[in-house]
């Protein structure tokens, strides 16, 4: 029975005052509410139970396992009915989706609460169930969860190292015990600490802009650039890096170009995530970073140019997506958290930058984008 406002004159006015004052409760609700007796055949439903269910109209005696075909985790199908009559007290579930025809899926909460359907003696025994559409706060869940357990995961690797460097450098210099030390040992054993601390420098850098970003706190502050002067500051941040590598950094810059009229922090950025990943993933040969004036000098043209390991076609596409990586080893071998080029992204949009990429496996990528001049 679909709850609609009784046309009966009853005798007792006040029963029926109190039968509309629920029939427009429960249909004013956002939430399918289905009621079902001891044999889990429904008996009422509101207007949002249409909805969930995607169905025109549910006859009274429907079983509700003909009606509610919910899939738990495994995408096995789950038995609705069993749940229901398992509930002697009110349970809950966020588990289960309910597939549509069209082949979309929603995540739903049900809760199920065994009632009297009905008042006194007359009030035969049944479930109430109210369900929900999660399916935005679940992937909201599931992306959190995500987030947590590869940023713990990429902060746990450079801690180890770093800590188990500074913690051999403590060593040799104890076991020398006022004898002369290994300084080259100790030496190293720090510079690959830094290292590590300069990396988790960076990806905190990345997550704190990842979160401005995410909560549209990003302002854009248009200044004027020195490209010159930008790319020279880059060689000089990088080179040692590319270096300690056997990369070679090379620049290749028009030494005529115009001044930039953009963020010059966001610019910067975005060519540092180039920099950096055209570093990480390049074993031998070189990097190169080129800055180019625009024809009609609408703004300028970069591009980081690598000899490294590629992008294959497939992961072309997704390489801007949050958290990917390659499935490629090699680059398993470095660290990462596959947030550098979503936020790179995110930081283009906002300066009305286009981003392009052309690699081959094995040969190397380009990473390309034109910075326009902004007002
Ligand atoms: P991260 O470097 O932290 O993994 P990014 O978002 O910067 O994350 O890059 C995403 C993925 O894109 C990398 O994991 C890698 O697979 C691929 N990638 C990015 N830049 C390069 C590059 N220059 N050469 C090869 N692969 C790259």
């Amino acid at each position: 029975m679909t709850l609609t406002p009784t046309t009966s004159t009853a005798a007792d006015s006040n029963e029926q005052l109190e039968h509309e004052r629920l029939t427009s409760l429960i249909n004013s609700m956002a939430d399918a509410v289905v009621a079902v007796d001891e044999e889990a055949k429904i008996r009422i439903y509101n207007g949002a139970a249409l909805n969930i269910f995607d169905v025109n109209n549910i006859e009274e005696g429907t079983p509700l396992n003909s009606i509610c075909k919910p899939v738990d985790k495994n995408n096995q199908a789950f038995d609705i009915e069993k749940l229901v009559k398992s509930a002697s007290m009110p349970i809950s579930n966020r588990d289960l989706r309910l597939a549509y025809a069209d082949g979309s899926q929603i995540n739903l909460y049900v809760s199920i609460a065994p009632v009297r359907l009905g008042y006194g003696s007359k009030g035969e025994r049944g479930y109430v169930l109210l369900l929900r559409d999660i399916t935005r706060e679940k992937s909201l869940e599931e992306e959190r969860d995500e987030f947590i357990s590869v940023v713990s995961h990429e902060l746990r690797t450079p801690i180890t190292i770093a800590e188990g460097n500074i913690g051999n450098a403590e060593f040799i210099i104890n076991k020398a015990a006022g004898a002369e030390v290994n300084l080259d040992e100790i030496k190293q054993a720090l510079k690959e600490a830094h290292n590590q601390v300069l990396f988790l420098a960076d990806m905190i850098n990345d997550l704190s802009t990842l979160s401005r970003a995410e909560r549209g706190k990003l302002q854009v502050q248009i200044e004027a650039i020195d490209v010159n002067d930008l790319t020279k500051e880059l060689l000089d941040n990088y080179s040692k890096q590319a270096d300690a590598k056997g990369l070679e950094f090379k620049l290749n810059v028009d030494p005529n170009l115009q001044q930039l009229h953009s963020s010059k922090l966001y610019v910067r950025e975005i060519l540092q995530n180039f920099i950096t990943n055209a570093i990480k993933y390049t074993q031998q040969g070189s990097v190169t970073l080129e800055a180019a004036a625009d024809a009609e000098n609408k703004g300028i043209h970069f591009a980081v140019i690598d000899t490294g390991i590629g992008i294959s076609k497939g992961d072309r596409e997704r390489v801007y997506d949050k958290f990917f990586r390659s499935e490629d080893y090699r680059t398993r071998q470095s660290n990462g958290t596959g947030l550098g080029l979503y936020v790179t992204m995110k930081l283009a949009r906002l300066i009305h930058a286009e981003i392009g990429l052309n690699s081959e496996l094995n040969k190397g990528s380009t990473f390309k984008v034109f910075i326009p001049n902004l007002e």
